[in-house]
């Protein structure tokens, strides 16, 4: 429990600190944003106008990564209905370039229609993180295979009361055949920070579980040294309430009349 804290607090000051630098990160880019649209209009000089859409897109870029930032601090969320072919032809999307020609990948969605109370884009940010962790993980290629399931999940699949919630689940799995993990890396995994690798942050996974959480879901990892890792992410799936179930049988009644 007390690492629980420690490890709460740590998160803290670090949605703090996430919290400021993208406040002002933001006040700087907004007018940079503003000079380069003015600029690339200029029809007078070419070459002023093409540096000013340089300028405006870069300061686009910037401003979407300062809120992305933001919305990790606040940990706030706009819930919305997030459908699971929708995330996956994203993922698909922005995955196109990052996939080196050795690795294989592959999609499968058991229901593309299947739609959930969520957030797009930060699922797809989170998908994103665990895909490219399992592409470098892959150095000499292999197989990364998303997934997405429905399960039933039973109290006694979750660790503590706090986290237990029996219900039905969509299921996002993603999967490589790389190089795996080992006790001590696994131990350490959720930690900001934490990372195996010369140019890592540390906080892909720190994300990853922060909007997992926020969902009111959970995530689970299997991993064999040598073999590969699975990462699961399970979102709860709203049940219908009696009522609305009563109604829509009353409703079929009626038609059938
Ligand atoms: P980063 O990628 O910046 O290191 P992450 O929080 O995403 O930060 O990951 C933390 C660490 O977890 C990585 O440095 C790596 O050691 C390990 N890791 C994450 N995903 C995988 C994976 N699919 N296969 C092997 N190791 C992984």
């Amino acid at each position: 429990a007390e690492a629980e804290l420690i490890r709460a607090q740590r998160f803290e000051s670090l949605a703090m600190l996430a919290g400021g630098l993208s406040h002002d990160l933001r006040n700087l880019l907004q007018p940079l944003l503003l000079a380069g649209d003015s600029l690339q209009d200029y029809q007078q000089d070419p070459r002023l106008a093409r540096l000013g859409r340089l300028v405006r897109d870069c300061g686009k870029r910037g401003l979407d990564m300062v809120q992305s930032m933001l919305s990790f601090a606040r940990g706030a969320r706009r819930a919305e209905q997030v459908r699971v072919g929708a995330l996956l032809d994203a993922l698909a999307l922005l995955l196109q370039g990052s996939v080196p020609r050795a690795v294989m990948l592959e999609m499968h969605a058991d229901d593309t229609e299947l739609t959930f109370d969520g957030n797009h884009t930060e699922l797809q940010q989170c998908l994103l993180n665990l895909s490219l962790n399992a592409i470098q993980a892959m150095p000499d290629g292999g197989s990364l295979r998303i997934e997405t399931t429905q399960a039933a999940l039973q109290e006694s699949f979750f660790a503590s009361d706090e986290e237990a919630h029996a219900g039905n689940y969509l299921c996002l799995t993603v999967a490589d055949a790389g190089m795996g993990m080992d006790e001590a890396v696994l131990q350490h995994l959720f930690e900001p920070f934490f990372t195996t690798k010369d140019t890592g942050t540390g906080l892909g996974l720190v994300s990853c579980k922060r909007i997992v959480t926020a969902h009111g879901g959970v995530m689970r990892v299997e991993s064999t040294p040598g073999q590969g890792t699975r990462f699961h992410i399970y979102i709860p799936l709203l049940e219908r309430s009696a009522e609305a179930v009563e109604q829509e049988e009353h409703f079929n009644l009626q038609g059938e009349a």
